[in-house]
């Protein structure tokens, strides 16, 4: 039977620059359920995960809350590195503390603080017990705990807490499972369960509100020693190799080397250090865009590549510096060559504007993809929601935008040492949505269901079918993305997270 169907080889022609809106992926056959449908993928060479989501190494995008949340659903964050050293460490440092159900960083208090500062903390985060440690710190010992009962009848404001607070709290001692935990908060009817070290000193606190609210992550991206994993970006500038050494310290799993050229001396020899001084750190090298790139990193020992030069939603390099490349055809030649060549999982990363990006990016090669804008407007990612013109934001800025160079982005774009900086980033916001732990699960939802109406039940399957020529691509002209939209109508509800309606209004 002759066959209307066109192959990636044919589909993706010399000369010409496509991305994921300029084509359709052609429907395959379904003889499976949804069930058996499996989003493993590898993130590099040696390092597996559940789901292929990972968070930007940006300042309004990922530190420790993103990362952690991100690792539950089976993803992983990459911390920025917009920071001192201590800040990027202790962000990493905070994701190996986490466990489920625990809370690793609560608030404390000392016994000369008062009644006041506790009205204080209420106002910001509700009543709830608040451990008394000798200095008011975590790890000091724990010597009470001021509950709403201590204080709401307390008309001396400037009372200190050691002559209100309980003492003689129940605590769980280090180690104890959530379990054993839920079992104490049961019977002690007590909402706050301090958890201390064998020597008394405050290291946690188990929360009944939170235990209950507390769910099983069973996909959850772990290391051996069950801790969830990270990864952090740095740059190759020669000091990055101080924070480099901190960061293997406290058990970083990846790092990122983030480059918006990454085809650079300076990677490569940055490359070859980390590979022969910590052979077992993960390196994601980037970013590149040709095959030439890719050779030239594979070759310096990289684990992973991270694929994407301008496609950024808040970039502006191919504009300015002319140099770049369309998502979709970087994605697919740079997947192609570093699959052929070494078997390199590539990440893509930049242009990922709603759930069918996510399909069409894996299907052209990607192992994974990389989320800046789409994550930034979550509650997990840095910085505080606003109102404008009635809308719910959060702001989101290029790491080359003049507001996060000021900060340290430079580093970069090769332009921290120049006297006239020469931004390659906007600073602008986005739209509240919500916690990534409900928007996350609809994007791993979604890519099941592309998956299935591909005829493809797992990553590497794809892969296979994409090589092969079994999987067809098409281009879109305008009028049928138009038609492949929502349109003819005066008003719609969005049940997409808003990504239908964003992507009607550019
Ligand atoms: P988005 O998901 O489309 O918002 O793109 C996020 C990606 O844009 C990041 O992972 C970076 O690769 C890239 N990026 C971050 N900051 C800048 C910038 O200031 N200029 C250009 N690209 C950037």
């Amino acid at each position: 039977m002759e066959t209307d169907n066109i192959d990636a080889k044919t589909f993706f022609r010399k000369g010409l620059g496509v991305t994921y809106d300029d084509f359709i992926i052609l429907p395959g056959y379904i003889d499976f359920s949804i069930d058996d449908i499996s989003l493993e993928t590898n993130l590099t060479k040696y390092l597996k995960i559940k789901r292929p989501f990972v968070s930007s190494p940006m300042d309004t995008v990922t530190e420790s809350r993103m990362a952690i949340s991100l690792a539950l659903l089976g993803g992983i964050g990459i911390i920025h590195y917009n920071n001192s050293i201590p800040e990027q460490v202790e962000e990493i440092s905070k994701v190996k503390r986490f466990e489920n159900g625990f809370i690793t960083e609560p608030l404390v208090l000392g016994p000369e603080n008062t009644v006041n500062d506790v009205y204080e903390i209420k106002k910001s985060y509700g009543f709830s017990g608040i451990p008394v440690t000798e200095n008011g710190k975590l790890n000091s010992k724990l010597i009470g705990i001021v509950t709403r009962r201590d204080v709401s009848f307390e008309e001396d404001l400037t009372k200190k807490l050691s002559d209100v607070m309980t003492k003689g709290v129940v605590a769980g001692e280090a180690g104890i499972t959530l379990v054993e935990g839920n079992k104490i908060l049961k019977e002690s009817k007590k909402g706050k369960l301090p958890i201390v070290d064998k020597d008394g000193n405050l290291v946690s606190l188990m929360s009944r509100n939170d235990l209950l609210k507390n769910k099983d992550f069973p996909n959850a991206s772990k290391n051996r020693q069950k801790q969830l994993i990270a990864g952090a970006s740095i740059s190759t500038r020669d000091e990055d190799r101080e924070r480099l050494a901190e960061l293997v310290k406290v058990g970083v799993d990846v790092i990122v080397i983030d480059s918006s050229q990454g085809n650079s001396i300076y990677q490569i020899n940055l490359i070859k250090y980390i590979k022969s001084k910590y052979p077992d750190i993960q390196v994601v090298g980037g970013n590149v865009v040709t095959a030439k790139q890719c050779k030239s990193l594979i070759d310096a020992g990289v684990d992973s590549l991270r694929v994407g030069m301008g496609s950024g939603s808040i970039c502006i390099t191919q504009e300015t510096l002319a140099v770049g490349r369309a998502q979709g055809t970087a994605v697919y030649n740079c997947a192609k060559f570093a699959r052929e060549y070494a078997n390199i999982p590539i990440i893509a990363d930049g242009g990922i504007a709603n759930v069918g990006h996510i399909t069409k990016a894996i299907a052209v090669g990607a192992s994974a993809v990389m989320m800046g804008s789409l994550l930034a407007g979550t509650r997990e990612a840095p910085g505080e929601y606003y109102y404008k013109d009635g809308i719910h934001l959060k702001k989101y800025r290029g790491m080359a935008s003049p507001e996060a160079m000021e900060k340290g982005g430079a580093k970069r774009y090769y332009a921290d040492t120049e006297r006239c900086t020469f931004p390659q980033g906007v600073s602008g916001a986005v739209v509240d949505k919500g916690s990534i732990l409900q928007f996350v699960p609809y994007l791993r939802q979604g890519l099941t269901h592309s998956l299935q109406s591909i005829g493809c039940k797992t990553i590497p399957d794809l892969h296979k079918a994409l090589e092969d020529g079994r999987l067809n691509f098409e281009e879109r002209s305008h009028s049928a993305q138009r038609e492949g939209s929502v349109h003819s109508l005066q008003a719609f509800t969005d049940p997409t997270f808003g990504m239908v309606r964003s992507s009607i209004s550019g």
